[in-house]
């Protein structure tokens, strides 16, 4: 059907089981089946961390720039990160397991519901939370306000103070996390964006926040500041032996990681109502010896989204998933044989029970 050894196709309406099975966990890099990991000393730490914070502050950058590797699906499109996405990072006596999250926002709408649920469960679980800020979004807001505290000594006297400097949206943020923890890190996400003489204000400013155990400028893009992020966090997890095996770098399949590749293209390369109307099922994920054989659906909301999604004459379908492969290729280290379906499951995001079956909820 297609020159390109990714394939769409317009035709099938049937309803195949959705239940997409779990695979292994997986193991990136040079398999270690000989040499045993001997895990950390008996001093070393290993907890749960979690990244909230609002929808594009940079929560999935963070995360993947930390384990150098492209776990979590990035976009610049808010809310892009549906589900929990647990990301192994492994050094000498450390061992910190980022839970990635939605942002937390308000919404009655069902797969939005289901997104926060899994945020905040996320927080009852944890033994950090770090709250990611965008400081370049502080501050246009500041200059938008006038405020100029590069201009003067300006640090804030009390957390109340402070707290004031902060947007409406997060202190929000704030008011919905000390629900369920008093401390919190902050990291100062973009310093790529804004002069030192612009951070540093915005530094005292979230210093002086109640319930902040530290704040830590970063920028996920440049790898800025994650030595001392690291550093940071430590402290904070327990003394215990490693949760997972020093060479694992997620929990989730290869094959959930094939699906959020390919979402991830959609969002790309569709406005407005397509991409919240969509998701992603693996139906067929087969390891032959020279190739992966995966058949996808993508499953949208209405039959114009259908037709958005495949283009005149199938072209747009046909190089969203060209990039779609090349992705999973990259990621698999092996080449990929990508078949993609779009069928339409009128208002299947406002089915609760179609949530559950795609995984989004249980
Ligand atoms: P999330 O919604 O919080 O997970 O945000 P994402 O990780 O998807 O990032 C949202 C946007 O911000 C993307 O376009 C990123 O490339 C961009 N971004 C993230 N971190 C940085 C950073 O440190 N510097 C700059 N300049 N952009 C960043
Ligand atoms: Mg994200």
């Amino acid at each position: 059907m297609t020159t390109d050894r990714s394939q769409t196709s317009t035709s099938g309406d049937d309803h195949a089981d959705l239940l997409a099975e779990q695979q292994g966990p997986v193991v990136l890099g040079e398999p270690s089946a000989e040499t045993k990991d001997p895990g950390h000393s008996e001093s070393g730490r290993a907890g749960l961390v979690t990244i909230v914070g609002l929808p594009n502050v940079g929560k999935s950058t963070l995360m993947n720039g930390l384990l150098g590797e492209k776990l979590a699906i990035m976009s610049p499109k808010p809310q892009t990160t549906r589900d929990q996405i647990r990301g192994i990072y492994t050094a000498e006596d450390t061992q910190i397991v980022f839970v990635d999250t939605p942002g937390i926002h308000e919404s009655r709408a069902p797969l939005n519901r289901a997104m926060v649920g899994q945020a905040i469960e996320a927080l009852e679980q944890v033994d950090l939370v770090i709250v990611v800020i965008d400081v370049q979004k502080v501050r246009d807001a500041w200059k938008k306000l006038g405020f100029d505290p590069s201009k003067g000594g300006l640090a804030p006297t009390s957390g109340e103070e402070a707290e004031a400097r902060l947007s409406r949206r997060d202190r929000k943020l704030l008011r919905r996390i000390r629900h369920y923890t008093d401390q919190f890190l902050f990291v100062l996400n973009k310093i790529d964006r804004v002069r030192k003489t612009q951070l540093l204000p915005i530094m005292e400013t979230y210093a002086a926040v109640d319930g902040n155990i530290g704040v830590l400028p970063v920028s996920a893009i440049t790898g800025d500041g994650f030595s001392q992020l690291v550093d940071a966090i430590r402290p904070h997890l327990p003394v215990c032996p490693r949760l997972y095996d020093g060479d694992m770098l997620t929990d989730r399949s290869l094959r959930f990681l094939c699906a959020e590749l390919l979402r991830e293209q959609v969002f790309h390369r569709t406005r407005q109502e397509v991409p919240y109307g969509v998701a992603v099922q693996i139906e067929v994920f087969t390891e032959h010896s020279d190739v992966t054989h995966i058949q996808s659906v993508v499953w949208v909301e209405r039959a114009t989204q259908r037709g958005i999604l495949l283009g005149k004459g199938g072209q747009m379908m046909k190089e969203l998933a060209s990039a779609a492969r090349a992705q999973m290729e990259q990621m698999l280290q092996r080449r990929v044989f990508l078949e993609v379906h779009v069928r339409v499951e009128p208002k299947w995001s406002e089915r609760v029970e179609t949530l559950r079956r795609l995984g989004y909820s249980n």
